[in-house]
């Protein structure tokens, strides 16, 4: 019996462990049990090794990663510990610990529950500033959604994105053939006729002449992207700048029409730069960052995409131009690759057309890292590295017509 007994209490608290996951945080110093929450931003989960997590009765959410997602822009002050964060005419303040918000220069006092903290993260060993969500999104024109049952919290600002009509998809520059033009009379109420629901899907991409690369060195101006701990005159913004810099050489010696959507210190928005790609219809989108970790330990390159099942604006599959600069940055820099990752949240990636892929190209955290990042010669290797992933990917996956 007490065999029985033991291996039922091993049992419960085994699958405890697994369904309930419960989560432990740092806040103050003093260890916090949480319950973790499921966020969803316009429809695509919150991608973060950071669990959001419920605190008395409010999600809190790592302020990057959903700032990030939602396309606002985030300037961290350090010295006050405040956090400003703008997305369109909206512009909301924080303070870690204060009651006190200003949005859009007014004053307010949120729940004491709401307020902003610092959580560590024991198993990551880092700490993040955690915003509540409720709060942040209101302010932003955001709806929230909160569901009980799957302990979900669901924010967005856009209608549903309509499903493209294969109708109205023609692979040949808007003339229809003979055979598109049979399928079209099926009726209605055929089998087959959910065209309505699906996209066609094209693993390769058509140009007609040469083709249209974007390049986006992340961040700029007031957003600075993110400042090295172990060096802060090294900034996120500046380190994109210099690779693109070189990048758009490299792409048009080898007769790319390069399109930059900085060229200068200057603050452009996340879908102001998603438009620059979509109106000129280029046919491969790269936006470049850096990375950064509190805890100093990570280091490494990484390459980010949107897969085209999660994003219907997406007309080809996108983890191609991923896999290809994935794999030339490897071979250009010698560097440690860590595992690409799908982001369908990141605005530059959700709201663009074409395939494209955003690259971390290192860790201004990382003592490592910083050593190679801060050296031209490393910087021109990273340049090779993208370059390389693109002539890659544009020699496979691109057809001249
Ligand atoms: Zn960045």
């Amino acid at each position: 019996m007490k065999k029985i007994v033991g291996l039922l209490l091993c049992f419960i608290l085994f699958s405890q462990n697994i369904y309930a996951n419960p989560t432990f945080v740092l806040i103050q110093n003093k260890k916090t049990s949480v319950d973790p929450v499921k966020v969803e931003v316009n429809g695509n989960t919150l991608q973060s090794a950071f669990q959001p997590f419920a605190y008395g009765n409010r999600t809190l959410v790592p302020i990057r990663e959903i700032t990030e997602s939602m396309g606002a822009n985030v300037a961290w002050n350090n010295q006050n510990k405040t956090a400003q964060i703008s997305l369109g005419d909206n512009k909301v303040v924080l303070q870690i610990n204060s009651r006190a918000v200003y949005i859009n220069g007014k004053k307010k006092l949120i729940d004491k529950s709401s307020i902003p903290v610092f959580a560590t993260y024991p198993k990551e060993n880092e700490t993040k500033t955690m915003v509540p969500l409720r709060f942040l999104s209101e302010a932003l024109s955001f709806n929230v959604d909160w569901n009980q049952e799957k302990q979900q919290a669901s924010i967005s600002n856009v209608k549903t994105v309509s499903v493209i009509n294969t109708k109205d998809v023609s692979e040949d520059g808007g003339k229809k053939t003979a055979d598109k033009a049979v399928d079209l009379t099926k009726k209605p109420d055929d089998k087959n006729t959910d065209q309505g629901e699906k996209r066609e899907i094209a693993k390769k991409v058509k140009a007609t002449g040469p083709v249209t690369v974007v390049i986006d060195a992340g961040h700029g101006g007031k957003d600075s992207g993110a400042i090295s701990p172990i060096d802060p005159s090294v900034k996120e913004k500046d380190l994109t700048l210099k690779v693109t810099g070189i990048l758009k050489d490299l792409l048009r010696a080898k007769n790319y029409e390069v399109i930059e959507t900085r060229t200068r210190d200057e603050y452009i928005g996340l879908a102001q730069r998603a438009e620059i790609a979509n109106s000129n219809q280029a046919e491969i989108f790269v936006s470049i960052h850096f990375n950064s970790s509190t805890s100093g330990i990570a280091s490494g390159i990484e390459v980010l995409y949107a897969p085209e099942d999660r994003v219907k604006i997406k007309k080809h599959e996108q983890i191609h131009l991923a896999k290809a600069l994935n794999d030339e940055l490897k071979k250009a820099t010698g560097s440690s690759m860590r595992t690409m990752k799908k982001r369908p949240d990141l605005a530059v990636l959700r709201l663009t057309e074409m395939p494209a892929a955003l690259c971390e190209l290192g860790f201004v955290s990382s003592p490592t890292d910083l050593e190679n990042i801060t050296q031209d010669s490393y910087i021109e290797k990273l340049a090779q590295g993208v370059a390389n992933g693109i002539e890659r990917y544009v020699n496979n996956y691109v057809e001249f017509e």
